[in-house]
């Protein structure tokens, strides 16, 4: 990949697309194309195919998708697989049909069976029923991946896909609705030491389990991949590691400072029992992360406690 090479960052104000954005640039790519969803929406396939024809990528990386934590996936059911078969439907098709030399796509770990055996390899995707809080959404997900190796088998392109563990990091969401349970936990603890709240709440029974990555790691990890990884079958990106809700709750409230009780709310979801992937592919190919949990906490504790004044949502 040459560092003049056209490269279209789809989703980059995201927490994953800014990565990218980030670590593209720091290795000297020049020639990012960038477009907001407002000058953009990649729902709409005529302004995607415009979009295509007018700036010609040469290079794609599919970081635009609706995201959100249990509680936004399992309410906002229709929008979440609706929005994302669009969104990925027109950007894996239009760079199809307007010659994109190499595509990566990211899907997710909860594409995966509910009850895959773990750490959950690649090969046990579509073994089994999916958890069914972000069923529309891994379905979307399952789709685009599956789309990717449609279009390699029928046209030879080299369109590669990414599944990521679970996420956190800068521009990350900190709504208490939809957020992911470590934004959450992070703002949730913060404001309690800054209020002096004698109690936080933590959703569901503390026991599922869940592994985390720094969206730093993802992004150098997708540019490992764009440069030296090019089959069909999807690699998983994770550390490999995870704990309990319970312990993550514990170490938040340990770097935060925070010394009062937690309290296990059982009238929210708890989701999968344990989502840890298996990336021993990911290894051979000679990447492994470098953030561990307790310091990527830390570096992004500061954003957080920037977001503490803001109402509580
Ligand atoms: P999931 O990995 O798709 O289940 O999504 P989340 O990151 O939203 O939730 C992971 C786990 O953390 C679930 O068992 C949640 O019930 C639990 N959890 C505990 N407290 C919170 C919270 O404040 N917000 C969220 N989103 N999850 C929480």
């Amino acid at each position: 990949m040459d560092l003049t090479a056209r490269i279209y960052i789809a989703g980059h104000r995201g927490m994953v697309g800014s990565a990218l954005v980030r670590r593209l640039r720091a290795a000297g790519y020049t020639n990012l194309l960038l477009r907001t969803s407002q000058e953009l929406d990649l729902r709409n396939q005529a302004a995607v195919e415009q979009f295509f024809a007018a700036e010609q990528p040469e290079y794609v990386l599919l970081a635009a998708a609706k995201v959100g934590g249990i509680q936004a996936n399992n309410v906002y059911r229709a929008d979440f697989l609706q929005d994302n078969l669009l969104i990925q439907c027109n950007v894996i098709g239009a760079s199809h049909r307007h010659g994109v030399r190499k595509l990566l796509f990211l899907g997710s770990s909860c594409i995966y069976p509910k009850l895959a055996p773990q750490p959950i390899k690649e090969e046990y995707l579509l073994t089994g029923p999916l958890e069914p809080t972000n069923e529309p959404y891994a379905l979307a997900k399952i789709a685009g991946l599956k789309l990717c190796e449609a279009y390699r088998d029928q046209h030879g392109s080299s369109f590669i896909t990414a599944m990521p563990t679970n996420l956190y990091g800068p521009n990350d969401n900190y709504d208490l609705h939809s957020s992911h349970v470590l934004p959450a936990l992070l703002r949730k603890f913060t404001e309690a030491v800054q209020l002096g709240m004698p109690q936080v709440e933590v959703w569901g029974s503390g026991t599922p389990r869940r592994e985390f990555l720094h969206v730093d790691d993802l992004a150098d990890a997708c540019l490992h991949l764009l440069l030296h990884y090019d089959g069909r079958e999807p690699v998983n990106v994770g550390t490999g590691q995870d704990l309990t809700i319970r312990e993550l709750a514990e170490l938040v409230a340990q770097l935060t400072g925070f010394t009062g009780r937690l309290v296990f709310d059982p009238s929210k979801p708890d989701g999968t029992p344990r989502k840890l992937l298996d990336v021993s592919k990911l290894h051979a190919l000679g990447w492994k992360h470098r953030i561990e949990l307790t310091e990527g906490v830390r570096q992004v504790l500061a954003e957080a406690t920037s977001l503490a004044n803001a109402p509580v949502l």
